[in-house]
């Protein structure tokens, strides 16, 4: 069954691994670090991590760290329950149970003499270009002073419209951003099944992913939800966007004490490696946009000339929607609604919809104005977001 797995699985050889990776962002969901009947961080737990950790520097590799448990420790000590969901409650829980979640941190990782440093994020420090830049100076000049980033999202302030919500695709906006080479996925399993292990038979584990494809967005619709904390489905998403930057991604079972290790020593996980070449800093941050504002429907023949590395024009755009503004991230689909393409849209929705289906010669005609000849133009345009070329 594996050889539904997108492409068959390659020979052992040629899988990543740990000991390989330069720059490793570590994403750790609340399941694993916050005891669920006291809520209170798993101290033991989290020194054997640290533990792994320090191995990890000692052998050269830079380490962040995108963590969870916020408003899992913070809405305990609230007194608050999980059925006080409110936003507000999450914002008090998230206040309150993140000191106590930077605090285990630091103590764990000073007994190796380990600096921790703090990053909270919103969805809007990651999306718009300037402030990722700055984001983006701010990790690397912590990893050249020797400090391991802690970064969760800030939920504090996030509202429900605009926060990622689930710290997979934020570990992976992380990883982009960092440049890194691997991000690891601690999860509660090890890995993603042809189906649901726990409720069904014959299963198959999934060692390998170069794509990712229709198949395997079905065998992560099976995972059971809450069988890992943000679901089979999140951690797709960060796939992609993992896939995007040229950075290997690995979701791998951390329940038990020195995750990393073992998959330094070979534990089960499943991989995610891109086949294809990383693309440029600025393409990669495009392709992880996390919130597109519209999308664009082409036709077949401007399908095609994208697939020829050309630019999108508007005489190839068939419909678009979304209230996109110049500049946007846009999603790109063909006539089947499949996306092949993001880019940065060159006019926003309403000048769009005057000139779609038209020849750029029109342009000026029909808007009162020269804008742009294309749509999109090629330089703002990045195509096979599932890993393929
Ligand atoms: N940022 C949330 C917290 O710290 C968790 C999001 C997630 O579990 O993915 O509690």
């Amino acid at each position: 069954m594996s050889a539904r797995a997108g492409k068959p699985v390659k020979s052992k050889a040629a899988m990543p691994g740990l000991a390989g990776a330069k720059r490793i962002v570590v994403k750790i969901g609340s399941a694993l670090l916050v005891d669920e009947a006291s809520g209170e961080v798993r101290r033991d737990w989290l020194d054997a991590l640290a533990d792994d950790i320090a191995d990890c520097r000692r052998a050269g590799q830079e380490i962040l760290i995108v963590s969870s448990g916020a408003i899992a420790v913070g809405r305990r000590q609230l007194g608050l329950t999980a059925r006080n969901q409110r936003l507000e409650d999450k914002q008090a829980a998230a206040a309150t149970g993140q000191i106590k979640l930077a605090h285990a941190y630091q103590e764990s990782l000073a007994r190796h003499g380990i600096t921790v440093s703090q990053i909270l994020l919103t969805l809007e420090d990651t999306e718009a270009r300037r402030r990722h830049l700055n984001a983006r100076g701010t990790l690397t000049s912590l990893l050249k002073l020797g400090a391991v980033p802690v970064i969760n999202e800030n939920d504090t302030v996030a509202t429900e419209e605009i926060r990622y919500g689930d710290n997979d695709r934020l570990a992976a906006r992380v990883a982009q951003m960092a440049s890194a080479d691997l991000l690891v996925l601690l999860s509660d399993i090890d890995g993603l099944y042809t189906g649901d292990p726990r409720s069904e038979k014959n299963v198959e584990h999934v060692p390998l992913v170069t794509a990712i494809t229709a198949d395997i967005e079905a065998m992560a619709a099976a995972a059971a939800p809450g069988y890992s904390s943000g679901g089979m489905v999140t951690k797709l998403a960060a796939a992609k966007i993992a896939y995007a930057a040229g950075c290997a991604m690995a979701i791998t079972d951390g329940t038990a004490h020195h995750p990393l290790r073992a998959m330094r020593d070979g534990a089960r996980c499943t991989w995610f490696q891109p086949e294809r070449a990383p693309l440029t800093a600025r393409k990669r941050w495009i392709a992880g946009a996390i919130n597109p504002a519209g999308s664009l429907t082409i036709d077949d023949g401007a399908r095609a000339a994208l697939a020829r590395g050309k630019s999108l024009l508007p005489a190839g755009v068939v419909s678009l929607a979304g209230d996109f503004k110049r500049g946007d991230a846009v999603v790109v689909r063909d006539a089947n609604s499949r996306e092949i393409a993001r880019g940065l849209v060159a006019y926003n929705a309403e000048d769009a919809a005057r000139i779609i289906g038209h020849k750029s010669g029109e342009i000026e005609k029909r808007l009162g104005f020269r804008g742009r000849d294309e749509m999109i133009h090629r330089d703002d345009l990045v195509m096979g977001l599932d890993g393929s070329d």
